[in-house]
């Protein structure tokens, strides 16, 4: 069976799993604030309810799924979730995003229980703006785990950098060079007015347009390189064959083609990053459900889905920040760092 398409006919193919609400650093654009509410630990789901409910979304049609956070090698032992999932029948490709400060001690397990992908996020070269914006003065584990990574054999690892005026747009070639010299491919990401980014201004969001301006004032022509029309990301070349991409969600949505929805570590799914709400999963896996009820019941959701929500912020006057700090500590699974990015 699959979970069919929603009402704007997009099918459920890829499921992002938050592993935890924690995390070791504090980057400026997704936890700013000095304290925050943390999900009670006896909500957080097992690795065996995580992969039964994985197995379910499978079943519907998943064929994609992302480890996040929080940061997920912050999860205790999530080797052995990685292992869990991979076992799962129907399964194409299982990937983890990672602030990667603890990569360098987890790759080989990591790789040993069948992770495929990587994607890093490492938004700056500078070990002193690291410290500055995201609170970590180990720059240097970052390198480390990439490097890491390269050595056990990981491919197709990718570099997720947020722009942000004013902080890290001065680095754009500098990332694109360190692409090339450790064979990974960059992502520049709009700065995005998720939950959680309360110190968001439009005025710090650098376009695609731009990026690719500047980006072509440096090194010439930039032509489109093949993307999956699906992936968030769309991909360019650069003369020498470099490639790079672009997450433009701020300026450029992508809902039109949206596959994704998302699960927190308390077990709640989510259809959109922009949703307020989210549906109990957790009641269910722990309430008795059988896995039919649970098929039928995430099916139902995904038929009736009309999120479309990064085009609707787009279509706002006024974009302002999405919810007021007193909004995310009611309810912290809008937080970015919650829901999972
Ligand atoms: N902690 C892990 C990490 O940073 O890779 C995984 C979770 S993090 C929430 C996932 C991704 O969301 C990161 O690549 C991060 O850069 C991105 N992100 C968080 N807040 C964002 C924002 N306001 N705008 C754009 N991207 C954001
Ligand atoms: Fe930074 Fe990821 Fe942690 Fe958010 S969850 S503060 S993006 S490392
Ligand atoms: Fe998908 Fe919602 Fe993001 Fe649009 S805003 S791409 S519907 S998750």
């Amino acid at each position: 069976m699959t979970g069919g398409t929603d009402t704007m006919g997009r099918p459920l193919r890829r499921l992002r799993i938050s592993v935890t609400d924690r995390c070791n650093m504090r980057c400026r654009y997704c936890m700013p604030e000095d304290e925050y509410v943390w999900l009670p630990r006896s909500s957080i789901l097992t690795f065996e309810e995580i992969t039964r409910l994985a197995r379910v979304f499978v079943s519907l049609g998943v064929t994609r799924v992302r480890l996040t956070g929080g940061e997920p090698l912050l999860r205790h032992d999530v080797a052995a979730l990685v292992g869990q999932l991979r076992s799962l029948d129907g399964l194409e490709d299982l990937a983890m995003t990672t602030n990667a400060l603890l990569l360098a001690r987890h790759a080989g397990a990591l790789r040993s229980a069948g992770l495929d992908r990587l994607t890093v996020s490492l938004d700056t070269l500078r070990p002193e703006r690291l410290l500055a914006f995201a609170k970590s003065d180990r720059w240097d584990s970052i390198v480390e785990g990439i490097g890491e990574a390269r050595r056990l054999g990981f491919r197709g690892t990718k570099i997720n950098a947020v722009v942000i005026r004013g902080f890290n747009d001065d680095e754009l070639y500098d990332l694109i060079e360190f692409g090339r010299t450790y064979q990974v491919e960059i992502r520049f990401i709009e700065y995005m007015d998720v939950g959680g980014a309360t110190q968001w201004t439009i005025d710090q969001v650098v376009s695609r347009d731009e990026l690719l301006r500047r980006v072509a004032d440096r090194y010439g022509s930039v032509r489109p390189a093949p993307s999956d029309p699906t992936a968030p990301a769309e991909r360019y070349q650069l003369k020498d064959g470099t490639t790079f991409g672009i997450i433009a969600s701020t300026t450029q949505p992508f809902c039109a083609a949206c596959d994704r929805s998302r699960l927190t570590a308390d077990g709640t799914w989510y259809t959109c990053l922009y949703a307020a709400g989210g549906v109990d999963l957790r009641e269910l896996v722990r309430g008795g459900a059988s896995d039919a009820d649970l098929v039928e019941h995430i099916a139902g959701v995904w038929r009736r889905r009309t999120d479309r929500g990064a085009e609707e912020r787009l279509a706002l006057a006024d974009r302002n920040t999405l919810y007021p700090v007193e909004s995310l500590r009611a309810d912290p699974r809008r937080e970015m760092h919650t829901r999972g990015g």
